[in-house]
């Protein structure tokens, strides 16, 4: 492989871990805004608890509001 085809894919691949790591960044971004939208949610919602049966009856997330859906503990949203 000649040194120029090498430093091409050389320069590619870091510019691959560049848009990664740019995703990645705005995915953690993202995940930051959703939990902030999810506290004020639990905030403003007139909960109505309800078993989650999908969790296990030693979770300690097993009880879900039936209108937005966030467990009763804070923990676990
Ligand atoms: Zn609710």
């Amino acid at each position: 492989m000649s040194d120029a085809t090498s430093t091409s894919l050389i320069k590619d691949i870091k510019s691959k871990y560049k848009s990664m790591y740019e995703k990645m960044h705005e995915i953690e971004q993202i995940k930051k805004e959703i939990r902030v939208l999810k506290k004020n949610l639990f905030n403003t919602c007139a909960h109505e608890w309800i078993r989650d049966w999908d969790e296990p009856s030693d979770s300690i997330c097993k009880w879900k509001c039936k209108h937005c859906d966030l467990s009763r503990n804070p923990n676990c949203n």
